[in-house]
């Protein structure tokens, strides 16, 4: 099969949908690895490290789409790029189509085969392609924390592990899943006093197996929330309701309470965010002050940490991508239902039932 990788064009993203080390898989299973030129440079991949690999330089993305019979990404496809997709062309990538209808219907139009990284599962109940930026944001967290709590940053000035004699940062982290317990790992690594807070009795008891006295945690009501907050130099917005928007767990009101310069890291900006005060905001300009309480609230952490990012994506990606490549879209799915359960859009129709309630289309 001959696998393209166009470079990502959207705003601000950096990563790439193959690594060298994914095409020189690719190529010693018989495939071939079609990489647009420079696609890699924002990971730090060279066109030479892929031609290294076994992988073909191509020039244009024209090109890529108009002889690869996969196209594998990153970003959900842009609307120049969805003009290039093709019937019966398979399409692996983030797709988010449930807030996108414009997306959705180029998808349709276009009559490709399009999986969604997203919606891909694990035999554990997991979304395994959501799982590495998770962790990629869990574990930024406490660092772009700890740099806003920096006095000429507008923080505190407060150092996360403290000095002899001096006691450490105290950080609160909501929600103990896999944003929050990498965020409470290097929070704590950084020798911050954290505690974590969750509403999942089940979650917390994992915590406290696997983690013992390495962070606290404690059951997250609004009453334990606003004494931690109350205390906190830091806060690790981390809560996921599937499907829902963020819960706002920290009130406009609670800031006035809360020590000045205070850091508020809101990683559930995507979902909304979960403090009242979150906005959406960028690499180029990540921080803002609300009642002398600092807000931090990027929407896309992993693209500030682009190699690391598209590494962790690339091992993710890497098992479907070869199935679906060896076997084919649809023999691939029928042996693996995780993979089946990617399957958001084929030939003309939508095949994954919480888009179609989404945007009201059929299924
Ligand atoms: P997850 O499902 O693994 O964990 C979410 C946790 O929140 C669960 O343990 C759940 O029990 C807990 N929770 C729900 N309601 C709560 C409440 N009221 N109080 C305390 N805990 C509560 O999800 P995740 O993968 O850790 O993702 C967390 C959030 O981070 C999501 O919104 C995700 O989209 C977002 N995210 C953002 C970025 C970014 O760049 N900003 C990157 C990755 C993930």
């Amino acid at each position: 099969m001959k696998i393209g990788c166009p470079t990502e064009i959207k705003p601000q993203e950096f990563r790439v949908g193959m690594t060298p080390d994914a095409a020189r898989e690719a190529v010693n299973h018989g495939h071939s690895a079609l990489i647009q030129k420079g696609a890699g440079t924002g990971a730090g991949f060279s066109d030479e490290d892929y031609v290294a690999a076994g992988a073909t330089i191509i020039d244009t993305a024209e090109e890529i789409f108009a002889t690869a019979d996969m196209i594998v990404k990153v970003k959900e496809p842009q609307a120049v790029e969805r003009k290039m997709l093709r019937e019966g062309q398979l399409l692996f990538t983030y797709l988010h189509l449930a807030p996108d209808p414009d997306q959705t219907h180029d998808l349709l139009e276009s009559g490709c085969t399009a999986i969604a990284y997203e919606t891909v599962t694990d035999a554990r109940g997991g979304l395994p392609l959501l799982a590495p930026m998770s962790e990629v944001a869990g574990r930024l967290a406490p660092q772009v924390g700890a740099w806003t709590l920096q006095k000429a940053n507008g923080g505190r000035g407060v150092l996360m592990g403290g000095v002899p004699g001096v006691a450490p940062a105290k950080v609160v982290v909501i929600g103990g899943g896999v944003v929050g317990t990498h965020a409470a790992k290097i929070a704590a690594g950084m020798g911050a006093d954290v505690t974590i807070l969750d509403r999942s009795l089940t979650r917390l008891k994992y915590l406290d197996d696997v983690f013992g006295r390495e962070f606290k945690n404690q059951y997250s009501t609004a009453g334990a929330t606003a004494e931690l907050v109350r205390d906190a130099d830091m806060v690790i917005g981390a809560v996921l309701i599937p499907g829902a928007a963020a819960p706002k767990l920290i009130s406009r009101a609670q800031l006035s309470d809360m020590k000045p310069g205070a850091a508020l890291v809101d990683v559930a900006i995507d979902q909304g965010g979960c403090f009242e005060t979150s906005k959406a905001t960028t690499h180029a300009d990540p921080i803002y002050e609300v009642d002398g309480v600092m807000h931090y609230c990027v929407a896309n952490m992993p693209g500030a940490v682009a190699r690391t990012s598209t590494q962790a994506l690339g091992n993710a990606t890497l098992p479907f991508m070869l199935n679906l490549a060896n076997k084919g879209w649809k023999q691939a799915c029928a042996d693996d239902v995780h993979l089946l359960n990617g399957l958001n859009v084929h030939a003309g129709k939508l095949t994954y039932d919480a888009v179609g309630a989404a945007l009201g289309l059929d299924v």
